[in-house]
C-alpha cells in the first residue's frame, strides 16, 4: 500500500500530497498520516509555507464513513482536531483544490489559510443528506468566511458549488488555470515574499452587520416545505447561528453537541442506509464481472408521448442525440414541442439559458422511418401499453437495429419476457422504467428479463449514471417492485374510504407519516383511467373481492380521472383540490350495498394498514428473489413513490419499528377486518421467518428470482 501523504519540500515550501484512491476519504490512517506531514513542516525551519494538495482525481470525498459507529472515529487526531491543527498552524497552509472537496474535504480546506482551485472544482457540505451537520468545524469556519446566507445556503441544501461561485463568494482565494502544483507553490512564495498574514479563523467573526434580525427564521421559513421531516437542517441553521454568536473555540464545541445529536436520531441511520443502498444497487449479483459496458453515442426513442419525451430529454441533458420516432407527423410535431416548451420552462425560470435550449432541442430529431434507427446503440419504447403494440414494436427493431444494440421498453406492466420473444436476440432486451416526469424523477428500474445478457445490464447501469437516475436492477412480475408493492398500498387507501376514511383524512395521516403525497391525491394525479385500465388488466386475480378498489372503478364509470379531468377522489377549481361530498356519498352507498360497517376510523390505522400492506408486499418479493435486496426496495419507493428519505425506505422502516411489531400488526388486522383482514392480510413467510428468527430485513440474504437468474 502506498503512504497515504507524501511530502516533498519545494524551496521553501512543504507540500503535502494526499493519495489515497479513491476519494482521499479521512480515516484514521490518512488523518494520522496528514497530522505527520504537518509536524514535519512545521519543525522544518527551512519550511516558511505549505501547500495541501491531492495526487488523485479529487482533492477529497469527505470523512471515511464506513467509520461512523466505530472507535476509530475519534481516534486522534479526530477530524475536528486535525482541522483545528491546521488552523492553528503558524505558517500559511494553502489548500489547492480541483476535482471535488465535499464534506470533510472541504473542512480541511477551511482549515487552511488560503484556499485555490481549478475552475472546474467543486465544493460542498453535502452531510446534511446523510442526516448530519458538518462535524469538523464547516458550520463554524464557512460562515466566517463567506457570511450567513452563502453558508446558510450550503450547509442546509447539502449542494456543491461550482468554483467560480466560491471565488465569488470569497471561499477561494483564487482560481487557478494550468498545473495546479505550479500555481499552489508560486501562490505560497507570494504569500512568503509578501509577508501576508495568516487567516485563521479563529481570528475572524462572523459578519452579521447586514443581516436582518429576522433572517434565520426567514431562511427557515423558506426552506420549510423542502425540508419537511427531517431534523438536519434544523441543527445546521442552529450552528450557523452559534457561529454569529460564539467565539470559534465555543462554536465549534457546539457544532459537536449538535453533530453527536444528529448522529443519534433514526433519521442519520435511514439517511446513511440509503447513501450506502445506492452503491450496492449497483453491484447485481450474478453479473459476470467480466461483462463490459456498450458505448452508449446514439439513442432512439419510440413514441414521442409522455414519457418518451421526458426519457428524451435525459439524454438531450446529458448531450447524446435522440431520434424519437412516431407514427405520424402529427405526433411527433405534438411531441417535440411538448420537449420544447419543457424547456423553455426551465427557461423562464433561470434554470437554463435560450441557448442552451436551442444546443438540447438540436440534439433531438424526429422520424417516421425505422430504417433511421440502424445506428442507435440504445433504443428505448415507450409506446401505448399493449402487449400487441409492443410485440410488433420489437419485431420491427429487431429487423432493423444493429447487432449488439440494446433494445428496451419502458412497460409499467407487461411481461418482458414475452416482449424479448418477438425478438431474435432476447439477450439484448431489457426493460427501463422510468418514472413520471420521466425527465425529473431519479428512480430507474431496470428489469432484467429471463434472457437479458450482463452486458445489456451493465450498459443499462452505465447509461443511467450517465442521465443521472438511481438504478435498482429487478426481476420480471406485475408491476416489477414499485408498482407491485403500490397496489396492497393503494387497496387498503381504497378499501378505507369505504370503512369511513375520507380521502382528506387518509392523505393527511399519510403525508403526516411523511409520505410527500396522499394515496387519494396520488391516484388523481396519475389518473383514475390508468388505475381502472391496470385492474381490467388482472381481472382475474381480484375477482375475488368484490370491494377491490371499487371506489376506483365507480369514480372511473363517472368520469372522474382526477386533476385531467377535474374531478376524482377529490374536485378540482383552478388547481386547488376540494374536498368533494359526492365521493363520501358514493363511498357510505357502497358500503351499504356490500354490508361494509361505516366507523370512525384513526389516523394510526390508515398508516399501518397502508404501510405494512407496503412492506409486507416488498417481503414477498424479495422471497421470490424479484428485488435483491431489501434496500432496493427502499431506493424504489424513496425515489419514485415519495416514501420519506428520512425513514429510510419502507423495509429500512420495518427494520427500525421492529419486524415483530409489522407482523403482529398485519396479524392484527388479518383477526379484526373480518373477510377483509383474511384476504389481503397474509404475513409473507420471510417476515414470519425473520421474526423467528429475530432478524432483520436488512441481513436477508440476496436472492435471484428463478425466472430471471
Ligand atoms: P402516451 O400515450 O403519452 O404516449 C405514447 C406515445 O406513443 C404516443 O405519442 C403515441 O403516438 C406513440 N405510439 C403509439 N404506438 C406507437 C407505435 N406503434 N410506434 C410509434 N409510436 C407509437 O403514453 P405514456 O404515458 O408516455 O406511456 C408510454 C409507455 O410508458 C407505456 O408503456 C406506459 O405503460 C409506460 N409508462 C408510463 C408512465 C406514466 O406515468 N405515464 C410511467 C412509467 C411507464
Amino acid at each position: 500500500m502506498t503512504e497515504p501523504v507524501h511530502y516533498q519540500q519545494i524551496g521553501r515550501i512543504a507540500v503535502l500530497r494526499m493519495n489515497q484512491p479513491p476519494i482521499n476519504a479521512l480515516g484514521h490512517a490518512m488523518r494520522t498520516a496528514l497530522q505527520a506531514a504537518y509536524q514535519r513542516a512545521i519543525s522544518d525551519d527551512a519550511v516558511a509555507a505549505i501547500v495541501l494538495l491531492s495526487d488523485i482525481g479529487i482533492f477529497c470525498g469527505g470523512a471515511d464513513i464506513g467509520e461512523f459507529g466505530t472507535e476509530a472515529v475519534r481516534q486522534p487526531p479526530s477530524l475536528p482536531e486535525l482541522c483545528s491543527t491546521l488552523d492553528q498552524s503558524p505558517k500559511p497552509i494553502v489548500a489547492a483544490l480541483h476535482g471535488t472537496a465535499l464534506g470533510g474535504g472541504l473542512e480541511i480546506a477551511l482549515g487552511c489559510d488560503y484556499r485555490i482551485a481549478t475552475p472546474q472544482t467543486r465544493l460542498g457540505l453535502p452531510e446534511v443528506n446523510i442526516g448530519l451537520v458538518p462535524g469538523a468545524g464547516g458550520t463554524q469556519r464557512l460562515p466566517r468566511l463567506v457570511g450567513v446566507p452563502a453558508a446558510l445556503e450550503m450547509i442546509t441544501s447539502g449542494q456543491p458549488i461550482p468554483a467560480a461561485k466560491a471565488h465569488e463568494i470569497g471561499l477561494l482565494d483564487r482560481l487557478v488555470e494550468g498545473d495546479l502544483l505550479t500555481a499552489a507553490v508560486h501562490f505560497a512564495e507570494e504569500l512568503i515574499s509578501t509577508s501576508a498574514p495568516l487567516r485563521s479563523c479563529t481570528t475572524l467573526s462572523v459578519d452579521t452587520r447586514t443581516l436582518s434580525p429576522s433572517h434565520f427564521d426567514d431562511f427557515r421559513a423558506s426552506i420549510a416545505r423542502k425540508t419537511r421531516g427531517f431534523v438536519a437542517p434544523e441543527r445546521c441553521i442552529q450552528a450557523v447561528e452559534a457561529a454569529c454568536r460564539l467565539p470559534l473555540a465555543e462554536g465549534l464545541k457546539k457544532e459537536h453537541d449538535l453533530f453527536l445529536e444528529c448522529m443519534a436520531t433514526p433519521q442519520a441511520r435511514a439517511q446513511q442506509h440509503l447513501f450506502f443502498s445506492e452503491r450496492k444497487a449497483t453491484k447485481v449479483p450474478n453479473v459476470s464481472p467480466q461483462a463490459t459496458a456498450r458505448r452508449i453515442e446514439r439513442v432512439a426513442i419510440i413514441g414521442a408521448g409522455t414519457m418518451g419525451g421526458g426519457i428524451a430529454m435525459n439524454f438531450a441533458n446529458a448531450g447524446i442525440p435522440v431520434k424519437l420516432l412516431e407514427l405520424k407527423q402529427e405526433a411527433l410535431d405534438k411531441g417535440l414541442a411538448a420537449i420544447r416548451n419543457n424547456y423553455l420552462i426551465s427557461a423562464k425560470k433561470g434554470r437554463m439559458t435560450e441557448a442552451q435550449v436551442e444546443q438540447r432541442m438540436a440534439l433531438l430529431e424526429g422520424t417516421l422511418h425505422y430504417n433511421d434507427l440502424a445506428d442507435a446503440d440504445l433504443v428505448i419504447e415507450a409506446a401505448f401499453e399493449s402487449m400487441d403494440i409492443k410485440r410488433t414494436i420489437f419485431t420491427k427493431l429487431d429487423e432493423v437495429c444493429k447487432p449488439g444494440a440494446i433494445l428496451a421498453s419502458n412497460t409499467s406492466t407487461l411481461d418482458l419476457n414475452e416482449i424479448a420473444s418477438a425478438t431474435r436476440r432476447p439477450q439484448d432486451v431489457i426493460g427501463l422504467h422510468f418514472f413520471s416526469p420521466a425527465n425529473v424523477m431519479r428512480l430507474l428500474e431496470i428489469i432484467r428479463g429471463s434472457a437479458t445478457s450482463d452486458e445489456a445490464i451493465v450498459t443499462a447501469l452505465k447509461m443511467a449514471k450517465i442521465i443521472r437516475k438511481v438504478p435498482v436492477v429487478v426481476g420480471v412480475c406485475f408491476g416489477f417492485v414499485g408498482n407491485r408493492m403500490l397496489e396492497p398500498y393503494g387497496r387498503e387507501a381504497h378499501r378505507l374510504l369505504l370503512e369511513g376514511a375520507t380521502p382528506a383524512q387518509i392523505d393527511r395521516a399519510l403525508t403526516r407519516f411523511g409520505m410527500a403525497m396522499g394515496p387519494c391525491s396520488m391516484f388523481d394525479l396519475a389518473g383514475n383511467d390508468v388505475g381502472y385500465l391496470v385492474r381490467e388488466s388482472r381481472r382475474g386475480d381480484i375477482a375475488h373481492d368484490p370491494s377491490y378498489n371499487l371506489i376506483g372503478d365507480r369514480l372511473y364509470a363517472l368520469g372522474r380521472y382526477g386533476q385531467k379531468s377535474g374531478r376524482g377522489f377529490y374536485r378540482y377549481e383552478n388547481r386547488e383540490q376540494l374536498e368533494d361530498p359526492d365521493v363520501i356519498e358514493l363511498a357510505e352507498t357502497i358500503a351499504k350495498e356490500l354490508g361494509i360497517e361505516r366507523r370512525a376510523i384513526e389516523d394510526e390505522e390508515i398508516v399501518e394498514r397502508c404501510i405494512f400492506s407496503l412492506i409486507n408486499e416488498g417481503a414477498a418479493i424479495l422471497d421470490e428473489g424479484i428485488a435483491y435486496r431489501s434496500s432496493d426496495c427502499d431506493l424504489v419507493w424513496v425515489n419514485g413513490y415519495g416514501f420519506p428519505v428520512w425513514r429510510g425506505g419502507p423495509m429500512h422502516y420495518a427494520d427500525e419499528i421492529g419486524l415483530d411489531t409489522v407482523l403482529a400488526g398485519i396479524e392484527r388486522y388479518r383477526s379484526r377486518l373480518g373477510t377483509h383482514g383474511e384476504t389481503w392480510f397474509t404475513p409473507s413467510p420471510l417476515l414470519e421467518r425473520l421474526v423467528a428468527e429475530g432478524r432483520r430485513f436488512g441481513d436477508a440474504l440476496t436472492q435471484v428470482a428463478a425466472n430471471t437468474r
